[in-house]
This record gives structure tokens, sequence and C-alpha cells, in this order.
């Protein structure tokens, strides 16, 4: 099938993948991309159903402002390719202390009022002081001071603060809860307060017509027309090693061959499946074995035959909801209620071409474990409490529902990772960015058998899932191109 041979193989046609094959196909390198599926996006691709179309789960993208995925589509000149949206309306839901379902006052995107969120929020006097310091500290924070924060959780952090409870409540559902899917109290404080000044300074609610998947078409589309190649619907089964060499991969479509393999598979299918234990040293296998991964995400999407909610995206939270490590473990154990935040997302509130004309479709999301295997009545516990707390907060779904669908842990892994170990395949972002294996202690991109580098959110990107990615496309770039050129320039 074709030549056989190349500078690069990149295995993965997510964010992370095909970022990264993008560029080092635009920057001349002979670059083949081969993907299991029949379409890019990994985590983030896009579904069309019963003529809907859409990002199959919630995907809210952040930042807006300097986001990676513009750099990286201005760099392969196909800006006008694919519509990034923002702007896009939210809806925040508090649910106070009393019970009530309070919903923020409307505010312009990117003008967020503190006075107003306070309100909302009930803080009373000393507390809004408090408040207010903890958002400017977040705000103005240094780089270096943020590195500083490398070693302690963001719990740590934001709770010597004594902040008040529902601000903490806000902070946390939307940056631990959503935006790395991980415990507070094992989340980096560097990479909690590095995207919360983000969120703050350069905004959050980016979109993308088509779904997300759209956007990993196009940098599929700079490979091609870049002279290189993709091939979808070929699985990688081994990536081959001469005397501690990449020479090359074998799939399901045949072998290609090649002195530089990058794999999006993540980290742990890589070393422990693709590559296989007896390549790398034992101390290497443990630390690969030892990284933990985010958690997962379940929920449903509703396809309505009525335009019911108004907004394209929002969160519902309570004092109680934010998750540390105790609450989950509880909540898995059956101990305590399921009870934690839920998001949501409404793409036929952005793109017009999401949903046929009256129709809508609603999108739910929360915390479930990333395990896979998930039994059915354990997937039901989950579901069950976020779809009660939905329907109270927009109860005319309810009437509206043509069918729905659940989406869990199972679906992710099958459409990504493979699971290697208990627990794993099904994250939510790839490696939870918990302390330990995040910010400075990040894993290298770099495996330690030559020509082998990784790329997507397990290694080599700083901030939110896809952002995450596609950073860690263009930095692997940037280092993939220095090896090659080395080595091609060593006698
Ligand atoms: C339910 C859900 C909700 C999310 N919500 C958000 C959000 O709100 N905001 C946000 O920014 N991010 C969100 N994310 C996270 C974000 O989508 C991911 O972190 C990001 O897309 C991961 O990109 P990646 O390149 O690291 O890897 P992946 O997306 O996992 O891509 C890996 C690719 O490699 C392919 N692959 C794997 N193994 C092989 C093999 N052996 N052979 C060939 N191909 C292979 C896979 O099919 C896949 O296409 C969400 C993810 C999920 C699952």
């Amino acid at each position: 099938m074709g030549k056989k041979s190349y500078d690069v193989i990149v295995i993965g046609a997510g964010m992370g993948g095909s970022s990264c094959a993008a560029l080092l196909a635009k920057r001349g390198l002979k670059v083949l991309l081969v993907e299991k599926n029949d379409r890019a996006g990994g985590k983030a691709l896009s579904l069309s159903k019963k003529g809907f179309a859409f990002t199959a789960w919630v995907v809210v993208a952040a930042p807006i402002l300097d986001n990676k995925f513009e750099e990286v589509l201005r760099e392969i000149g196909m800006e006008d390719r694919v519509n990034l949206i923002s702007g896009v309306k939210s809806d925040s839901i508090y649910i106070s202390p009393s019970g009530e379902y309070k919903r923020l006052p409307y505010m312009e995107p990117g003008a967020l009022d503190p006075e107003i969120i306070f309100d909302w929020l009930e803080l009373k006097g000393e507390e809004r002081d408090t408040a207010m310091n903890i958002l400017t500290e977040i705000s103005i924070m240094p780089p270096e001071d943020i590195d500083k924060l490398n070693d302690i959780s963001f719990d740590e952090w934001i709770l010597s603060r004594n902040p008040p409870r529902p601000l903490y409540a806000f902070i946390v559902s939307l940056m631990c809860d959503l935006m790395f899917m991980t415990s507070v109290d094992a989340v980096v404080a560097a990479e909690a307060v590095f995207g919360l000044q983000n969120l703050f300074l350069k905004s959050g609610g980016l979109f993308c017509e088509g779904g997300y998947g759209a956007l990993a078409e196009v940098y599929c589309d700079a490979v091609r027309e870049n002279g290189s190649r993709v091939i979808m619907k070929a699985k990688t089964e081994k990536i081959t090693i001469e005397n501690g060499q990449v020479t090359g991969i074998v799939t399901d479509k045949g072998a290609f061959k090649a002195p530089v393999v990058i794999s999006n598979a993540g980290i742990q299918p890589t070393v422990l499946k693709l590559v296989g234990e007896e390549h790398f040293s034992n101390s290497y296998t443990n630390y690969v074995k030892d990284l933990l991964p985010s958690n997962g995400m379940i929920g449903m999407r509703y396809y309505l035959d009525k335009k019911v909610i108004e907004s394209g995206y929002g969160v519902i939270f309570s004092d109680d909801t934010p998750w540390n490590m105790e609450r989950f473990i509880k909540a898995k154990n059956n101990t305590i209620p399921r009870k934690g935040v839920i998001f949501f997302e409404v793409p036929d509130m952005y793109d017009p071409k999401a949903a046929p004309e009256g129709k809508q479709i609603v999108m739910t999301g929360y915390w479930c474990p990333a395990d896979p295997n998930m039994t059915k009545t354990e997937k039901k516990k989950w579901i069950d409490m976020g779809e009660e707390t939905m329907l109270k907060a927009f109860p005319e779904i309810a009437d509206h529902i043509e069918s729905k669908e659940m989406y869990s842990s199972t679906q992710v892994s099958r459409l990504t990772r493979d699971q290697v170990l208990p627990g794993q395949g099904g994250e939510c972002i790839g490696l939870g960015q918990v302390l330990g294996q995040c910010w400075k202690d990040k894993p290298s991109v770099k495996a330690p058998i030559q020509g082998l580098f990784y790329v997507g959110c397990d290694a080599g990107g700083t901030g939110v899932g896809t952002q995450q990615a596609v950073d860690s496309g263009i930095k692997v770039t940037n280092q993939v191109l220095r090896y090659h050129r080395m080595h091609a320039a060593s006698p």
C-alpha cells in the first residue's frame, strides 16, 4: 500500500497527534499519520446522528485569546478552513444552601463583574473582601511565582486564603472538577492558578463549528496537502524496536518504517502494550505504571423536539458538590451520595448546523471513574444523580425528549485509549494533572528508547484538555524537528 518509509510516524489523530503531524509536514518532514478510528479528533471527535452534528460530549475549550488551536492554524495557513466560535452565552447555576437554583445574571462574555458574582453567591461583608483578594492574587500572579506552586495542591493553596465556601465551590467546580477532572487536593496548584489566570484574563468558552473533530480534520488535511500521508482505520499493534532504536510500526493495514515514532496513544498503552515492557528498564516501567489518569466523564445526550435551553453551555453546582479524594472514594464505595458538579453543553446554541430546524441537542457531563469496565449498575448510579439535578434545573427538558443516550468511560476508551492497567483507559483528559506528574514533573516527551516520543495530554503541554494536547503538539514538533536534524547532521 504505497510508500512504506517515512521520516516520522505519528500514531493517533487526536488533538495532540494531528496538530503535531500537521506542523511536521508543513515544516518539510515526510510524515505518516495513522489513526484507528474513521475520523480524527480522539477525545474531542465529532459525531453526526439523526441530523445532529456535534462534539461527542461536553467539550468547552479555554482560553479564547492566544489559543493554541489558532497558533497551529496560522502556521499551516488554514485559518479559513474551520470556524472557532466564542462569545457564546453561558449559564451558571448555584444551588444555594436553602436549595434555590440561582442563575448568574447575564454578563457580556469576557466582562465578568465580581460584584455581581459575589451577590449571586450570597457573600457578605468581609467575605467579599477575601473573595476579591483571592481573585486578584490569581489574576496578577507573575509566572515565577506560579512556578513555585509545583509541590502543593490547589486545595492547600486556596484553603490557606480562607475562601468563603461558595467562592471555593465556584472556583473548584470550574477548574478542578471540569477543566482538570481531578480532585482539588491532588491538582498541582501551579497548573490550577495558571489555568484560572488564563480564564480570567483570556476568557473561556471556545467552540468549533461541526464539533472539535472538524479542527482535527483540518490538521489532517494539512498533512495531506504538504505531501505527507494520513491513513484512517489503521490500528497500530506494535512499535518495532531494533537494538534500542525505533524502526517503525505494525498496523492492521501493514507495516511502515521510520526512525522516529511519536505516539498519541497514551504513555501507558505505548510503553506497556505497543512497545512492550521488555524494551524498558524496570524503573521506567514502574514509573509509567504508577502514573495516574484523570477521572472519567459520564453523561447524557438528550435529543429534543424543541429548543428548551437558551445558553450554549453551563455548570450547576452547590457548596457541597466540589470533589476531593475522600468524597470521591466514599461516593465510589456508596457510603455518600454521588453528588457532584453538572456540566452541560447545547451545541445548536452556537452552531446552527448542530441540530435540525427547531430541534435541540443537550449534553450533560459529570464525574465518574476512568474505568471502562464499570458495570451497568455502577453507571446508573452516577447517571441518576446527574439527571435528577439537570431536570430540576431545566424541568422542560423532560417533556421534549425524542430520544436520549448515555456515554461513559467505556465509549471514551473504545474511541481513544486502550486499557492496559486496572481502572485506566476511559480517562477524560489523559494523565491527571496531579502532584508529582504535572507542571515541572510532567513526563518527558522523549521515551528512553531512541526515536520514540509521546504527544498529547500525557506529555509536553500545559493547560486545559484540548489546549494542553495542542500545546504538546507544538512543543513536540520543535523537539522532534531538532532531533531529526541533529541526527541527519551527525557524521
Ligand atoms: C467526555 C469528555 C469531556 C471533555 N471535556 C473537555 C472540555 O470541556 N474542555 C477541554 O479542553 N477538553 C475536554 N476533554 C479533554 C480533551 O478532549 C482531551 O484531553 C484531548 O482531546 C486529548 O487529546 P490527546 O491528543 O491527548 O489524545 P486523544 O484524544 O486520546 O487522541 C488519541 C488518538 O490516538 C488514537 N489511537 C490510540 N491508540 C491507537 C492505536 N493503537 N493505533 C492508532 N490510533 C490510536 C485514538 O483513536 C485517538 O484518536 C474532554 C474529554 C472527554 C472524554
